[in-house]
């Protein structure tokens, strides 16, 4: 068993307040496979005390900005360097296949790196004509210490998202990685020391969210909070956020929408479809958990997706052929367990999986991609986030209704649209209520391009050039350079 018994704090391996640990379990065993001590408040305040100072007192935010985009370039040289070993750990403690995270995920995180590395030189004011006595002009400021936190689906992947625009803007970070998912990251600290990032600037915590989470999103000292994870969370975050008038940005759940229309070829878009919906085991924000079939084509969509949903091939994530994965966790297993069941209870048609892998260990967390048609759109499986290979298939014929059904969820991150129609793509485009709307394609995601979510899949933007302003602050600078003065106390 791999032992992480110290925290990443001030630039050091530091011992934790404690000697208690968890356990993180290998989900294609269900064995624990690593043992990670465990943060609590204490450790916290330290690592945010580190961040603080390097903040106030380090060289980071006032080097130059080409000096600091040269260490994050350095830093993406390295993800690119070890991104089979980071790849290794990830799919080892998220039960992610090995062609996902090696294949794509990790590789591409370096871009993260490189792109904002250029954007760290871009961080400019703005010289505003009032009038002529006054030169006014504003500059972006880091906002000081971010406090970062992760969930467990993609933690590297979703840490560059925070990481890159903080460093670039010249901000400080303290993580909080999700407790099922702690290794990667923690490995991650000894690039962050290669790379030349000075000491404090960033930290690294594990913990229980209702203990380190919270200690780090109340801190008096945390000036902004990034936050991925579920909605329920993310609402008791903002209400942390509120109580000391932090800046907060949270990205959350989703149930998005995927729409096919008879005149697209079949074959491609039950391809684009699946993987939509499978890729990550289902485990992604994104997933295209809702699929609307146009009523011409519903019934042989069906059975080709039903097909090729059965020809999927879910096994160990570490073998490059397998194409699926395991879930995280034993409780994200629960979770898709009991609404799957609440789908049959309500009376929807499993067409489709439904269950563990006829030879997979029960101890391990495999499930097999399942389909429902027949859905209600009241039924749970239709309205929860599942965060699971689960898709429920819904018919339509009509543009009115199906927009009405496609926006009938609390969630509004993402939508799918298959169809060569370029006016009913365009106008359907403005009509569906989502932070990411993908035509021909699905989860596109690019560190150029803001990412984030309507209704209650949150609020702020991750990626390209808007996550700046969430990690910048504007100052307003007055310069009177008229030879006059008016004196209002003149008598
Ligand atoms: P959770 O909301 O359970 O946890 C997210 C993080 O918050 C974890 O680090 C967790 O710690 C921590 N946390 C839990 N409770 C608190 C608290 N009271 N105060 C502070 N921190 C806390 O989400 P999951 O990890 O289960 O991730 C899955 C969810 O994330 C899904 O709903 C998914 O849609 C969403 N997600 C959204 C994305 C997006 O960009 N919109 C991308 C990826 C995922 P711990 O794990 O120790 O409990």
């Amino acid at each position: 068993m791999k032992i992480y018994d110290q925290f990443f704090i001030d630039g050091e391996w530091v011992e934790p307040s404690t000697g208690d640990r968890f356990e993180s379990p290998n989900p294609a065993t269900g064995q624990p496979w690593a043992s990670v001590a465990e943060g609590r408040a204490e450790d916290i305040d330290r690592a945010v005390q580190s961040a603080h100072n390097a903040f106030e007192n380090g060289p980071w935010h006032i080097m130059p900005a080409s000096q600091r985009s040269e260490i994050l370039r350095r830093l993406g040289d390295l993800v690119l360097k070890h991104s089979d070993h980071l790849a290794k750990l990830e799919t080892t403690d998220n039960g992610k296949a090995i062609r996902e995270t090696g294949g794509v995920e990790i590789p591409a995180i370096a871009k993260w790196y490189y792109y904002f590395a250029g954007l760290a030189e871009t961080i400019e004011g703005r010289t505003i004509p009032v009038n002529n006595d006054l030169h006014v002009h504003t500059v972006r400021e880091p906002v000081g210490v971010c406090g970062c936190i992760l969930p467990w689906n993609s933690p590297l992947l979703m840490a560059a998202f925070k990481l890159a625009p903080a460093l670039a803007a010249g901000n400080t970070v303290v993580f909080k990685p999700s407790e099922n998912t702690s290794v990667s990251i923690l490995e991650f600290a000894n690039l962050i020391q290669e790379a030349g990032i000075p000491p404090g600037v960033v930290n690294i915590v594990p913990g229980y969210g209702p203990v380190a989470g919270k200690a780090l999103a109340q801190h008096p000292l945390v000036d902004k909070i990034a936050f991925t994870g579920g909605t329920e969370t993310g609402k008791q975050i903002a209400h942390y956020a509120a109580d000391g008038v932090k800046r907060v940005s949270l990205e959350l759940g989703g149930k998005s929408p995927n729409i096919v229309f008879d005149d697209y070829d079949l074959e491609e878009a039950v391809v684009g479809v699946m993987s939509g919906i499978f890729v990550a085991a289902g485990q992604t924000c994104v997933a295209g958990s809702r699929l609307f079939v146009h009523d011409k084509i519903y019934d042989e969509f069906l059975d080709l997706l039903v097909k090729r949903t059965r020809q999927i091939r879910v096994d160990n994530p570490m073998d490059p052929t397998t194409q699926m994965g395991a879930q995280t966790c034993q409780s994200q297993l629960n979770k898709i367990k009991e609404l799957v069941q609440s789908g049959i209870d309500e009376g929807a048609d499993l067409m489709t999986g439904g269950k563990p892998p006829q030879d997979a260990d029960p101890s391990s967390y495999f499930f097999l991609p399942t389909v429902f048609s027949g859905v209600q759109t009241n039924m749970r499986i239709a309205q929860e986030e599942i965060f699971g290979p689960v898709v429920s298939v819904f018919r339509f014929s009509e543009e009115d209704e199906l927009v009405e059904k496609a926006n009938g969820v609390k969630y509004g991150l993402a939508a799918g649209l298959w169809t060569r129609d370029v006016k009913r793509a365009l106008r359907l485009s403005r009509r569906l209520k989502a932070g990411s709307v993908w035509i021909n394609c699905y989860r596109k995601i690019n560190w150029a391009v803001p990412f984030g979510g309507f209704k209650m899949s949150g609020y702020g933007r991750e990626n390209g050039q808007e996550v700046l302003d969430l990690f910048t602050q504007t100052k307003s600078v007055w310069i009177d350079i008229s030879e006059d003065y008016i004196d209002p106390y003149a008598t």
